[in-house]
């Protein structure tokens, strides 16, 4: 399974935005745009501020790709997801928006049972998760109303898991999905609305970068 494996803040010093990607430590002054907000690279910091005019072509890259770091998706996939949407019927960067939510690690990130999606999509990988009932380690599964999502048995035992439900109290769950701490489960009431999502998104730049 591949995935993006360099230092995630350099995606938010790219985007010259916080992107939170990294759950808590984005909230302190250890977040790395805080202390460099400035570009990565040899030429991060030169490049600040020229104000250089964006082309049409860029502004729609800069919106790939910035939509890509949120759900930690790589190209091949997230263009998958464009193809997906463009043959459903309805709003195409809605319907693309919907799919990168309705996947697992997201959901569960969204359930507020884990801190970032790096780390849904690695409790998903190890096979803590049953989905309907039935064992899954797919971060990328896309699931639907009515699914079911429950930490398995076996591994509430696991440190990952012990204090879960007192820390995911703190936390907030999506109002298109519904948890139940107790047993360490939730369900997919629906698909999210436009205002349930990322609002700093552009899908249609992004639409736009995959029509040209
Ligand atoms: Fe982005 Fe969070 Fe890293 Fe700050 S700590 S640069 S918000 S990922």
């Amino acid at each position: 399974m591949a995935r993006y494996i360099e230092p995630v803040c350099k995606l938010c010093r790219r985007e010259n935005e916080k992107l939170f990607l990294k759950g808590e430590r984005c909230f302190t002054q250890k977040c790395a745009f805080e202390r460099r907000s400035y570009g990565p690279g040899q030429h991060g910091q030169a490049s600040q501020g020229r104000g250089k005019r964006m082309s049409d072509y860029s502004r729609q890259l800069r919106a790939k790709q910035k939509a890509r770091s949120v759900y930690g998706v790589l190209e091949k996939q997230f263009r998958r997801y464009f193809g997906m949407a463009i043959r459903t019927r309805g709003i195409t960067g809605l319907i693309m928006l919907q799919i990168l939510e309705a996947r697992m690690d997201n959901v569960i990130y969204r359930m507020g049972l884990a801190p970032n999606r790096a780390q849904a999509r690695q409790m998903v990988s190890h096979g803590h998760f049953l989905v309907n009932g039935r064992r899954t380690d797919v971060p990328s599964m896309v699931l639907k109303a009515g699914d079911t999502i429950q930490v398995r048995e076996e591994s509430k035992k696991n440190g990952l898991f012990k204090d879960l439900a007192e820390t995911a109290e703190k936390t907030n769950c999506a109002l298109w999905l519904e948890r139940d701490l107790k047993t360490l489960s939730g369900r997919v009431l629906r698909m999210p609305d436009r205002g349930e999502i990322d609002g700093n998104l552009n899908e249609q730049l992004v639409v736009e970068y995959y029509s040209r």
